[in-house]
């Protein structure tokens, strides 16, 4: 299966942003002040984790110019539950191109925390070697007990990464049992730390190399907070007007 890194860029690398992209934190292209999302716990605008574009190959949301985006609320780490799908801590939907104003958002007058700042400069496409029924093993509640076979590969026999990208499937921290249930579909996660896979070329107080290199990476920020060592992970649904979107994290 096809899996997408992204190659990311600072804003002061980029032209200032004139219409979507594909982006982690910072403040949202294009939504109305009654489309930014309110936790449903603590009643406080929620902190953009990352907007991506449609793609047909990258990221299906149906539809050229739809935007998908990803919030969770930072009023109160530890205590809006923003760790869970569906329960009013995060946020994960789906908007026309018709529907997104011509500019930034707004900042909402409670200032929920603006996260690291980051855009796509291009995507890098990689193979996990995994093949379509392989996938199915890392969403075990998917599976008949009847079908599965005991000789066969376990989910322990691949090593999918735990960065942040579109596709794949997911480097499950906690249960696989987590996922949502009936007719989900997994198109990505977002890792609590962000990778700059090259060398930003200007400096930035935030960004630190790495000297491990670890999956080929040459900077790090520090990304959403997941709790420890995080990994959220980016669910659809299609079939109805507009794709819905489900968004949870688990940590270490
Ligand atoms: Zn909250």
């Amino acid at each position: 299966m096809q899996n997408f890194l992204p190659i990311l860029q600072l804003p002061e690398e980029t032209e200032p942003q004139s219409a979507p992209r594909d982006k982690l934190g910072g403040l949202p292209w294009g939504l109305r002040s009654d489309m930014w999302p309110v936790c449903t716990q603590c009643g406080g605008s929620q902190s953009l984790l990352a907007q991506f574009v449609h793609d047909p190959v990258r990221l299906d949301l149906g539809r050229t110019g739809r935007v998908l985006n990803v919030f969770q609320c930072n009023h109160d780490p530890g205590m809006c539950e923003n760790w869970q799908g569906g329960a009013g801590g995060n946020a994960c939907f789906v908007v026309e191109p018709e529907d997104l104003l011509r500019g930034l958002s707004e900042q909402p007058g409670d200032d929920p925390e603006i996260e690291f700042e980051a855009f796509v400069a291009e995507w890098e496409t990689h193979d996990d070697g995994l093949s379509s029924e392989d996938a199915r093993l890392f969403f075990p509640s998917d599976v008949q007990p009847g079908n599965a076979d005991p000789t066969g590969p376990s989910m322990t026999d691949f090593d999918p990464t735990s960065s942040t990208r579109l596709g794949g499937v997911p480097f499950w921290i906690q249960s696989p049992h987590e996922a949502p249930q009936g007719g989900w579909t997994f198109v990505g996660q977002l890792d609590n730390t962000i990778s700059f896979r090259r060398a930003p070329t200007v400096d930035h107080p935030d960004v630190e190399p790495d000297r491990s290199r670890w999956e080929g990476r040459t900077h790090t920020a520090i990304g959403p907070n997941f709790g420890d060592n995080g990994v959220g992970y980016i669910f659809l649904k299609h079939g109805g007007p507009l794709p819905q979107g489900w968004f949870f994290w688990q940590c270490a």
